[in-house]
């Protein structure tokens, strides 16, 4: 059980209820128990969040922080994360239905990223510009953008925010986080350990609950430098719209509708046993999710009977569940979308192999749980291939060469990842520059690093998180023109003394 303080808002350091009282009560996806009740912002209390951010940005003494200081600040976060390692795992679990064993990973990653960028934090630093002329010193600055306002999903809540908030505390950003309104738990208790290891009040504000009305301020607001924002495609549009009124940086990691490439030259074994694990982690509950089979049709049919067979065995559970292999959806809601994205893409003539329903038994009569499914003999124009189910749900199409492979590849307004898995690496090189997607695994899936970029190409977002990029987004360059012994330009004939 979370303590109190951890469910209200932090604004300028401080601790506090609504302004209208009000709250908003989080239930364990998997089985329905109270998880606890959050504080429910109002558009004020962003607001008074977003004004909290601007004045430790513009006066507090975070601005007189050195890179070093910061990095050192940053590593401590990460000590703290790896010291309460199973407290944050549980709260992220608790709050997503998430196996135990999976949120361990992921507070792992975070960790990864807050260590990354403390180095990176250190390593911010001015650059002189042979101009060509004597007595000119020329020197490019790197500032801070300044305050930043970053709105977070609920499939991996400590994960994406530590994306933004790393790289924003490394740069000497200020920040206000909107997480889920699903999945509140972990984001609040990173903002402890923030103040733990040295940030000062009012650098870190959170506030919680409904998109339009908590985080409507966030994009709109004239003292919002940045939006970053990662979400669904329909939301990240409303964000950039609403930014444009006031001509904000954004940065948006959207949806993705990514194609796992199977070539009947790659090891099958492990071709198979991977398209599992792409498409099914966390119940298909990933931006890059290998939702999309591309299968060369030689090998189809013993592709296809595998995954289907396996797909039937996957054991789903709760948590701390031994057993299984997969947990729950995070809401009704998105169960229900799910299970009508299966059913309306049996009705376009998708043929289902495994799973479209709900599993039976009373240890499920109270969570999401939606079965393992796969739906074969699909094609390009159905719409259960363009759209992303963001579930449990593999679609299945073939193709009989490389270059039609690739033009399926790329059929789609997304662009985040893909993967190609065939024993020739030159033609693993071709397809891979080829596919128009932000990250592309060779014979693997799922894995990320700190140090690489990660995002998408059109419609899966605009620019980069991690790697240098991910650390640029967050700042401002500036150019700084010192002449040293002026003199007069001379470029205009104005006669001395006249007017
Ligand atoms: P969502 O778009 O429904 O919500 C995302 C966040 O936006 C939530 O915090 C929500 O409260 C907030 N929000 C909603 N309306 C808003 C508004 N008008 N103003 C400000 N904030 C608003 O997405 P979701 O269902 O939470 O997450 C699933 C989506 O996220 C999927 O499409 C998935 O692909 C995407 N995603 C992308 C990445 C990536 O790295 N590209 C990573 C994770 C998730």
């Amino acid at each position: 059980m979370l303590n109190h303080d951890v469910t209200q808002l932090l604004i300028n350091g401080q601790r506090r209820a609504s302004s209208d009282g009000g709250t908003r009560t989080i239930t364990h996806p998997a089985d329905g128990h109270e998880v606890a009740t959050f504080a429910e912002a109002t558009a004020a209390d962003t607001t008074a969040a977003i004004e909290a951010a601007r004045a430790a940005f513009d006066g507090g003494h975070w601005g007189s922080f050195t890179g070093e200081q910061r990095s050192k600040i940053l590593s401590q976060v990460a000590d703290i994360l790896e010291r309460d390692k199973e407290i944050f795992a549980s709260a992220e679990s608790e709050d997503t239905a998430k196996r135990i064993v999976e949120a361990r990973y992921d507070i792992d990653d975070v960790i990864s990223v807050f260590r990354h960028f403390a180095t990176k934090a250190n390593e911010l630093h001015e650059r002189d510009i042979n101009v060509g002329r004597d007595g000119i010193r020329s020197t490019m600055v790197t500032e801070p953008i300044g305050i930043v306002a970053m709105i977070t999903p609920w499939n991996y809540p400590l994960l994406q925010a530590s994306w933004k908030i790393a790289p924003a505390l490394a740069t000497g950003c200020t920040f206000v986080i909107k997480p889920s309104e699903l999945t509140p738990s972990t984001t609040s208790l990173l903002m402890n350990s923030l103040s733990e290891a040295g940030v000062p009040d009012g650098v870190a504000n959170i506030v919680f609950g409904a998109g339009a009305t908590a985080g409507g301020p966030l994009s709109v607001h004239p003292d919002v430098d940045m939006v970053s924002f990662t979400g669904g495609l329909a939301t990240g549009k409303r964000v950039m719209a609403n930014a444009a009124e006031t001509v904000k940086r954004v940065a948006l990691e959207l949806g993705g509708k990514n194609p796992n490439i199977i070539f009947a030259d790659a090891d099958l074994d492990a071709a198979i046993d991977n398209a599992l694990t792409a498409v099914f982690l966390h119940s298909g509950q990933v931006c890059s999710a290998g939702a999309r089979l591309l299968v060369e049709r030689s090998v189809h049919d013993r592709v296809v009977d595998e995954i289907a067979r396996r797909a039937d065995h996957i054991v789903l559970g709760g948590a701390y569940d031994d057993d299984a292999e997969s947990g729950s959806l995070i809401s009704a809601a998105h169960r229900d979308k799910v299970e009508a994205y299966v059913n309306a893409a049996v009705a376009e003539g998708a043929t289902l192999r495994a799973g479209g329903v709900r599993p039976s038994g009373e240890q499920f009569t109270n969570g999401y749980f939606f079965r393992p499914t796969v739906l074969d003999n699909c094609t390009t124009d159905m719409t259960c291939v363009q759209d992303e189910s963001f579930g449990p749900v593999l679609t299945v199409e073939v193709f009989d060469t490389e270059a039609e492979a690739i033009a399926l590849g790329n059929d789609t307004i997304y662009g985040l990842a893909g993967a190609v898995w065939t024993t020739d690496d030159d033609k693993a090189q071709r397809v891979a520059r080829k596919l128009r997607h932000g990250t592309i695994w060779i014979n693997d899936y799922h894995p990320y690093v700190a140090q690489a970029e990660w995002g998408g190409y059109k419609q899966s977002g605009v620019g980069r998180e991690l790697g240098d990029a991910g650390l640029a987004e967050y700042l401002e360059h500036k150019h700084i023109w010192h002449n040293l012994v002026p003199a007069r330009s001379e470029w205009f004939r104005t006669m001395e003394g006249s007017n």
